[in-house]
């Protein structure tokens, strides 16, 4: 690409807004021209606005950048967004409204009938779903949900080639999932939260629409039965997630572990540059995946699964790692638009 493209970031002072800084610092296609926040943040250098908590150094030129409002004043075209769900919503649509493409994290517009759900590995078909959208040379796509990521991934090649019935899951999700500042420590170290406010539903639902088929009328959702339980543990970054499934075909463990491995999506065939090598990395030792050791596997970017053995309640169970906010937020996002670029939506 000869000239990079200006992105702008929503909430850029936040977890994932800074996780979006430190992943489009040197990015090949991306530059990132505007960061807004909220008012209370806007008008003020970058480096006061927020407390930087990533392990990579602030770049000088973002540190010295002043933080805007959310308004639709800005000059670059593709908007990434990361803002708390309270206001997402507004001002997603207003930006979309504007003639901006809106790519979000936040849980507002997932479910809406013209707004795509994507994974990019997963359904990058229904991005047409923008065309049906009444934004203009504007359009919202939306990120699914960071726990939702790990799991639709795994699920993918399964319901493909066996068919799911009914899926168990069970979370252990990292505190950089409740954003910054999070949770206190007094209620954190030592211990386990079993309650993420929205959580259970979400992975309940969300793969349901990513997992369906498009129509000319919308998504038809796949009929998965999906029960969900989240807990809240003392890790930095990286969910956990204990799964059981039932299949509609008999099926032994090593064709589930081949069709994992063999498994590939529209990234990996358009190469593009935020595309882990594999969506997905099988590990044999029985100690793993582990949040610590995995969560950076292929950028981030990839999931991680191991464990898997039969079941006596369903047939199989297996663990998944992934990146919250990498794969499950920031990163997820930039593939989508690289995706929607190489496709030519924009
Ligand atoms: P966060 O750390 O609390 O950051 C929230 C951001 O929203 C901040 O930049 C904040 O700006 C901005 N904001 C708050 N009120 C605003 C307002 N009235 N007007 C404009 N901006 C406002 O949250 P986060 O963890 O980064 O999450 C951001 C979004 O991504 C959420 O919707 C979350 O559910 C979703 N998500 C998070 C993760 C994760 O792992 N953390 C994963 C997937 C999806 P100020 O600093 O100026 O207040």
């Amino acid at each position: 690409m000869k000239e990079k493209i200006s992105v702008g970031i929503l909430g850029a002072t936040g977890s994932v807004g800074q996780k979006f800084i430190e992943l489009l610092s040197n990015h090949p296609w991306f530059e990132i021209s505007e960061i807004a926040a909220s008012d209370k943040s806007a008008g003020k250098k970058y480096k006061d606005a927020t407390t930087w908590n990533m392990t990579n150094l602030l770049p000088n030129r973002i540190a010295e950048m002043i933080v805007k409002s959310c308004l639709p004043n800005l000059n670059s075209k593709i908007i990434f967004s990361a803002l708390d769900s309270s206001v997402a919503g507004k001002i997603e649509e207003n930006f979309a409204k504007n003639g901006y493409i809106v790519i979000s994290n936040s849980k507002n517009h997932r479910f809406d009938k013209d707004v795509p759900l994507i994974i990019p590995e997963v359904n990058s078909e229904h991005l047409e779903l923008i065309r049906s959208q009444n934004f203009g040379e504007g359009a919202i796509v939306t990120n699914p949900n960071c726990s939702t990521i790990g799991l639709a991934i795994a699920l993918k090649p399964i319901h493909d080639n066996f068919g799911l019935e009914q899926v168990n899951v069970i979370t252990m999700q990292a505190i950089s999932g409740a954003g910054y500042p999070g949770i206190p420590s007094m209620d954190i170290q030592d211990n386990v939260i079993p309650y993420i406010s929205g959580e259970e539903e979400k992975m309940q639902l969300e793969p349901l629409k990513i997992l369906g088929e498009i129509y000319e009328d919308g998504i038809k959702d796949t009929d998965i039965q999906i029960s969900a339980q989240c807990n809240r543990v003392p890790v930095i970054d990286g969910h956990l997630e204990c799964v059981q499934m039932k299949l509609k075909k008999k099926c032994t463990k090593e064709d589930i572990i081949k069709v994992w491995r063999e498994f590939k999506g529209e990234p990996q065939k358009l190469n593009l540059p935020f595309a882990p090598e594999k969506p997905i990395y099988y590990f044999e030792e029985e100690r793993f995946p582990q949040p610590k050791l995995h969560r950076n596997v292929d950028k981030g970017m990839a999931v991680s699964i191991g464990r898997l053995r039969e079941c006596s309640l369903f047939d199989f169970k297996f663990v998944i790692i992934s990146h919250n906010t990498i794969r499950g937020a920031a990163g997820g996002t930039i593939l989508i638009a690289e995706l929607m670029k190489a496709k030519g939506y924009y």
